[in-house]
């Protein structure tokens, strides 16, 4: 498993250079952009594009907020026993704000988010996992102090791009079955002046996270949504 927290993709340091640091070689990197071609639905002539934008990239910025959930959506996706590309698409470049995996607690962690907002205002990758509850004020879910509907709020008004992974994300999930006592709703609910990518699942498929960002990294837009 690769550690999120030892290891990481530097700031500095292109995906080819981390990929040599890692022993990832170029034919399972070339392998890897045909299989997001193919997951994505685009033609199989785009590989080679997709392999140019990513083979100079440098880090992107992800946020990643976990609200009214099991956790089992970041499992899914960060805790892969399999290092590969998307491993460290979405593995080690989740540095600049996921509670769950990172070193930091309360006052820091906390300063940890407003710091990667303000240093990557307007560009970072918002990714949200688990349900906003809203009924009584929101108090079901309380961080550092506040709901977790301000916070989203605060975090998608920067972001560049909102991914909202897994069925609790998406519509509610399993705290929004009756009697929903705490109000659970998508964040779509919520986020209305941005678009929200659904990415359907309890939990997604990590590989459709992936290749969701990395369209986005390749193409500098999201990948065409249906109403849903
Ligand atoms: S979608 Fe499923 S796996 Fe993900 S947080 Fe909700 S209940 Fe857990």
């Amino acid at each position: 498993m690769l550690s999120p927290m030892t290891n990481a993709w530097t700031s500095s340091e292109t995906l080819t250079g981390c990929m040599r640091r890692k022993g990832i070689g170029r034919r399972d990197f070339l392998t890897y952009c045909a299989e997001v071609s193919a997951l994505l639905g685009l033609s199989s002539a785009l590989t080679p594009r997709i392999a140019r934008a990513l083979e100079n990239l440098k880090r992107p910025p992800v946020i990643w907020l976990q609200l009214q959930e099991c956790t089992g959506c970041v499992e899914t996706v960060l805790r892969t026993s399999n290092p590969s590309i998307g491993d460290l698409l979405l593995n080690t470049i989740s540095l600049d704000f996921q509670h769950t995996i990172m070193a930091a607690a309360g006052d820091a962690a906390e300063a940890a988010l407003h710091d990667a907002m303000r240093e990557n205002r307007r560009d970072y990758v918002l990714v949200v996992t688990g349900s906003v509850p809203v009924k009584e004020d929101g108090i079901y879910t309380i961080m550092a102090g506040r709901t977790a509907r301000t916070v989203l709020e605060e975090a998608a008004s920067s972001a560049a791009v909102v991914l909202a992974v897994g069925a609790c994300a998406h519509w509610g999930g399993v705290q929004a079955a009756s009697p929903d006592p705490t109000g659970a709703v998508g964040v779509a609910e919520i986020i209305k002046n941005k678009p929200v990518v659904n990415i359907a699942g309890c939990p997604p498929i990590a590989d459709v996270v992936t290749a969701t960002v990395i369209h986005y990294l390749t193409f500098g837009r999201l990948p065409e949504l249906d109403s849903e």
